[in-house]
Order: structure tokens, then sequence, then C-alpha cells
């Protein structure tokens, strides 16, 4: 199915509204007994989070902080080195808490590794991390931290749609959806 018949570059949706919002509930279901008495401090890779962490606490039991980290990497549909921006006062919210990391994608790790690195240097009480979207890639798994929690699984291919861009694109779509560039020389 074609979401935006107008749009040649939206493929298949992966992922409808429907089984996010549902997925969503049983994460949060599952994580939050693990933070119990505890209140987390979820720590949300942005942009690509934000769809994500929006749903994640409303869906939460209990009440949760929230802190926005952003880190970039992706080129267009290629990625690339990992830049990350961190608030300034982000060690006096994470020192001796608890601390789950909420990102969008995990495709090469690279991002959840550099995440988890800058963290750990701030000493939280424990670390650990949700994606919602985990992808198959062709090489194998790969290197680096795995997440402690995963949403969906997908096949390795450039998605788009619930916070996910194409330059800047797409990320308010309700679903996940293949996307396939149409521009010349790539
Ligand atoms: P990693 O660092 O694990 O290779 O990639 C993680 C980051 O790259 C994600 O947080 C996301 O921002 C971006 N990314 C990875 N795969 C995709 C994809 O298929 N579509 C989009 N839009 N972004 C992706
Ligand atoms: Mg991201």
């Amino acid at each position: 199915m074609n979401p935006e018949p107008n749009d040649p570059a939206l493929g298949d949706v992966l992922v409808s509204a429907d089984r996010l919002q549902r997925r969503i509930l049983g994460l949060a279901a599952a994580i939050a007994p693990t933070y119990a008495g505890r209140r987390p401090v979820l720590v949300a890779v942005m942009q690509g989070s934000a769809a994500f962490l929006a749903d994640l606490v409303r869906a939460w039991p209990e009440p949760v902080d929230t802190v926005h980290v952003a880190a970039e990497s992706y080129d267009g549909t290629r990625p690339g080195r990992v830049r990350l921006t961190l608030p300034p006062d982000l060690r006096q919210q994470v020192a001796g808490r608890p601390v789950l990391v909420v990102d969008d994608i995990y495709d090469t790790g690279a991002t959840l590794s550099e995440v988890c690195r800058a963290l750990e240097a701030l000493g939280p009480a424990d670390l650990r991390s949700v994606v919602l979207f985990l992808k198959h890639r062709a090489g194998g798994p790969p290197a680096g931290r795995s997440p402690d929690w995963v949403g969906f699984e997908i096949p390795d291919h450039f998605v788009v749609g619930y916070g996910l861009d194409y330059r800047g694109r797409y990320r308010d779509l309700p679903y996940l959806a293949v996307f396939r560039p149409v521009e010349s020389g790539r």
C-alpha cells in the first residue's frame, strides 16, 4: 500500500499507526516495573525520538522525568559520524539517577553507543535503553551496545515517519513507511 499516492518516494507501510500505539503501551507496561519507586530520567535522542517519547511517557503508568539530547548522523539516507549536542545541565539531571535512553531506530548502533558513553561519564545510578525500531542489517548484527528493549524488528530499508525524516520531511507521518529516494545519482 502506498499511503501517499502523490508521493512516489513513499513505499509500503511497515508499521501502522495502530500497531505503534499498541506496542508502545506494551513497552511502557514491560519497562516501568524495572523502575518501580525510583522515578527514572528518560533521555530522548532528538529529533527522531520526539514522537516515541511523547507516546511513551503518556503510556507510562507512573511519573518520569525527561531530558533531550541531540544526535545527528545521517546525511540524507547515508550514515556518517555521530555528532552529539548535550544540554549544559545534563550532569545535574542524570547523576545518581536511573537513566533510560529512548531512541527511535537502531541501525549501526553508533548513535546508541555514543549517547551511552557520554551518559556513563556523568555517573547515572544505572543506564538502560529502549529503541522503537531495530534494523536487520544485511551484514549481520552490528557491534556495540545493544538496546535493553526493542519495539519492532524491521528489514534493512531506509524508513520514514513517526519521527524519522528524510532531509527534514515525513516526521509527521503517524506510521512507519519505506522510503525510496528518487534523486539522480543515488
Ligand atoms: P545508528 O547510529 O544506529 O546507525 O543509527 C541511528 C540513527 O540514525 C537513528 O537514531 C536515526 O536518527 C538514523 N537512522 C538510522 N536508520 C534510519 C532510517 O532508516 N531512516 C531514518 N530516517 N533515519 C535513520
Ligand atoms: Mg536518531
